[in-house]
């Protein structure tokens, strides 16, 4: 592990690194409604060709923070977020497509 892989936040949970990315408290916040979400629908997976896409319009968007992979919106860790059916995109118009309810979780 590097220095640069050490997020440091200040004490109003800022990072330091990037002032501009989500507070650790705002991500926590979301990421845990978020989670909870999909926990309550039974955990469902987008299949692993939608979830290549989701982190393609990811990519391509600038409200990533790509050395973090945290969305420069909600602050949630997009690696984990963009695999749930259950998780949206925050930005308007969605830069995600629209899922269907899905009841398999066996897939990601
Ligand atoms: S706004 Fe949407 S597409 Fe952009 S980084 Fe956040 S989740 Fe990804």
């Amino acid at each position: 592990m590097t220095d640069n892989d050490i997020i440091e936040f200040d004490e109003d949970g800022v990072s330091k690194q990037d002032p501009n990315t989500p507070s650790i408290f705002k991500m926590i916040k979301s990421f845990s409604r978020d989670l909870a979400k999909y926990i309550k629908e039974g955990a469902p997976n987008v299949s692993p060709i939608d979830y290549a896409e989701r982190l393609d319009a990811c990519k391509a968007c600038p409200n990533l923070k790509p050395s973090i992979m945290r969305c420069g919106l909600c602050g949630c860790l997009l690696e984990h977020k963009a695999k749930w059916t259950t998780a949206e995109c925050p930005d308007k118009p969605s830069r995600w497509k629209t899922q269907e309810k899905s009841t398999d979780s066996t897939n990601g």
